[in-house]
């Protein structure tokens, strides 16, 4: 459903990513492992438009590249930045409805009570404002966030940074629910060993080249 095909991206004069290729089946979910500065989040910033590329990226037939940023999530990809980026004076409920201002989502309250159902803790803060909250539960916020839009595929920046043990874990077991939803997912980790059981396919990338194999 997402094929990536020498996807190259520099940054000014430097090539940050070189020849990239791979591949995300329906309901797969995939690792992108790689050391910090290895090129994680330049390649998922690049599929989303946020930095320029150039190769192909055919994403259910549709040639993402070719797409302006803006309409990239629209075709129902969702992200999550390494650094979530939330608003902090939005509370969690608005934070999460963000994306659906800008893009069409279909029946908004019934994603967000799928959402919420298969996250009940982030439910629970829904109307504190996001600054209140612990870095770790931020990035849960911005997995749900993630998963307004996402309603076809995933690109999770290490979403597992920064996480205490026990979050981690619970990470670990909505990540593993979302195997069973039909939801598509392109995980990136410098610690593969948080991502290994729930992953069908790891992709490694090193120095901006990517490879199926370590
Ligand atoms: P990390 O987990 O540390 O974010 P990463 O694998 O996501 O690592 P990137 O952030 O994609 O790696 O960075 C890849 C390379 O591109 C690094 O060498 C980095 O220094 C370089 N780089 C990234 N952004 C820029 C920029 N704006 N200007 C110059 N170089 C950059």
């Amino acid at each position: 459903m997402l094929k990536v095909e020498n996807l190259n991206v520099s940054i000014g004069p430097i090539p940050i990513i070189r020849n990239a290729s791979l591949q995300v089946d329906e309901g797969q979910m995939c690792g992108l492992i790689g050391r910090n500065g290895a090129g994680k989040t330049t390649l998922l910033r690049a599929l989303m438009g946020a930095i320029p590329a150039t190769g192909t990226v055919q994403f259910e037939h549709i040639d993402l590249l070719a797409l302006p940023a803006h309409r990239r999530a629209a075709h129902g990809i969702g992200y999550m930045p390494e650094d979530r980026r939330l608003v902090p004076e939005f509370t969690v409920g608005e934070n999460i409805l963000l994306p659906t201002w800008s893009t069409e989502v279909a029946d908004v309250d019934t994603r967000l009570e799928w959402i919420f159902s298969i996250m009940p803790e982030v439910a629970r803060f829904k109307d504190r404002r996001a600054l209140e909250l612990s870095g770790g539960q931020q990035k849960m916020v911005a997995l749900a966030r993630a998963l307004m839009a996402g309603t076809r595929i995933l690109l999770l920046d290490e979403p597992f940074e920064g996480l205490a043990p026990a979050l981690a874990r619970r990470l670990g077991e909505v990540l593993a629910n979302l195997k069973t939803e039909g939801v598509s997912v392109l995980i990136a980790e410098s610690n593969e060993l948080h991502v290994l059981d729930l992953l069908a396919r790891a992709f490694y990338i090193e120095r901006g080249a990517v490879s199926d194999k370590r």
